[in-house]
């Protein structure tokens, strides 16, 4: 029975929720009717919440999915690049500390022969954002229209700027939403959320770079395959070539974590004298991006050859920034050193990750701003000997009363062993869906 107050639409809101509570099926028309009305203020937070927790316990068929995720594609702008030269390719990563892959992937791609449309979000919590890390740069800016990104796409080949507000509206108020009712750990509503950012953005192929590991959102190889699936299949049956790689997050990628100290490490690997865990990983993933696409080319050799730097420098410039002008650098460098002689056996991302965040490297809210000089170099990483007392890690920060709060988070995240520790898994991708 219906109750005189309830409001009118096409479908009764409660009886969709009670269907998703009891582990039924929504239906296609379903779904998109209840986003469209979310979007437009006609259906309330609290019903849709109310359907947020019930997907979170009773899951989504890969049919309802893929619906929730056109639905939510629906509600903004599609960017058209059809009329681009170049193959469409880009990379999704879940997040890790010292994750700088995009910066060196996009650029060397272009140099391949892709276009590669990133349209990147800011960070939050633990691991740093693209563009956070991009604004070191000075002069660099995020905000382009459409007609500079499709210029530059033909141009130079790659783009990493921020998604306008036109693109995925009702994920932003979904994903608003579930941050306040504790529903963002839900693989349906991870999947559609970033898949319908990556399909709104009108790439043609896509690589998923699924974090698994203590400094990752999963920490469960089982639960990071899961979610692939998840992407992948939605990806498919919106006619997206998408494959996924699972890649280890247990340790910092490279050795610096932190917005100017990314930045520089980035283009370290683009000069071909990167650290080989990063560049291992951005190998790995252009070349399922060439696979993908229907591209050749040898990804290692250009990054040795100079193409990929000359295509992150010309991206720089059309984006206003100077890659020659020197990195912000921070004001405070305070070592963190080891307490006996040996092997360093173990280094923690999560810790790093809080650590460089503490400093002033990430925002704890959306509108906070981040300092482009704090962060955590990791000077010795597990595996490499070294003498008591000598630094294995060094904060960087403007504000030295951050450095306790640091140090705190970093309390337990690194050991030394007097004997050698046990090679390190021989490979940083671990498994690969689609
Ligand atoms: N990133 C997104 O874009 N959406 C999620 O739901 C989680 C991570």
């Amino acid at each position: 029975m219906t109750p005189p107050d309830r409001p009118v639409g096409r479908f009764d809101v409660v009886d969709l929720i009670r269907a998703k509570r009891d582990g039924g099926e929504l239906t296609d028309e379903e779904i998109g009717w209840l986003i469209d009305a979310y979007v437009a203020g006609t259906v309330p937070d609290e019903q849709v919440s109310a359907l947020l927790m019930a997907v979170y316990f009773r899951g989504m068929s890969p049919r309802e999915r893929a619906c929730l995720t056109s639905a939510i594609v629906a509600s903004g702008e599609v960017m058209d690049l059809s009329g681009l030269s170049r193959p469409t390719v880009d990379k999704h990563s879940t997040g890790g500390v010292g994750d700088k892959v995009s910066l060196v992937l996009a650029p060397l791609l272009a140099a391949l022969g892709a276009a590669v449309p990133q349209l990147s979000g800011r960070g939050l919590g633990h691991t740093g954002g693209t563009l956070d890390k991009l604004e070191a740069i000075p002069g660099w800016r995020s905000q382009l229209s459409t007609a500079e990104v499709l210029s530059q796409l033909e141009s130079v080949g790659c783009v990493i700027c921020a998604a306008g507000v036109s693109l995925a509206p009702a994920d932003r108020k979904l994903y608003a939403l579930r941050d306040v009712t504790a529903t963002v750990e839900s693989i349906p509503l991870i999947a559609s959320s970033i898949m319908s950012k990556k399909i709104a953005e009108g790439t043609s192929a896509l690589v998923l770079d699924v974090k698994v590991g203590s400094g990752a959102f999963m920490e469960e190889q089982g639960q990071a395959a899961e979610l692939a699936r998840a992407m992948v299949e939605i990806g498919r049956r919106r006619d997206m070539k998408v494959a996924a790689l699972l890649t280890a997050m247990d340790v910092p990628l490279g050795r610096a974590v932190g917005n100017a100290l990314e930045v520089a490490e980035a283009v370290d690997a683009l000069e071909g004298r990167g650290p080989a865990d990063l560049v291992e990983v951005t190998v790995a993933l252009a070349e399922v991006m060439l696979e993908l696409t229907g591209l050749t080319g040898d990804p290692r050799r250009a990054l040795r050859d100079g193409s990929a730097l000359a295509s992150w420098r010309a991206m720089v410039r059309a984006q206003g920034g100077d890659p020659d002008a020197p990195l912000p650098v921070a004001a405070v460098v305070e070592p963190v050193r080891a307490d006996q002689a040996g092997y360093l056996s173990r280094l923690e991302a999560r810790p790093v990750g809080v650590a460089a965040w503490r400093l002033g490297a990430g925002r704890a809210r959306k509108e906070d701003p981040v300092s482009a000089r704090a962060g955590v170099l990791c000077l010795v990483k597990p595996g490499e000997p070294v003498e008591k007392g000598q630094p294995v890690l060094e904060l960087h920060t403007d504000d030295p009363g951050r450095l306790e709060r640091a140090l705190q988070a970093l309390q337990g995240a690194f050991e030394v062993t007097a004997e050698a520790p046990a090679p390190a898994p021989a490979a940083l991708v671990l498994e690969r869906v689609g």
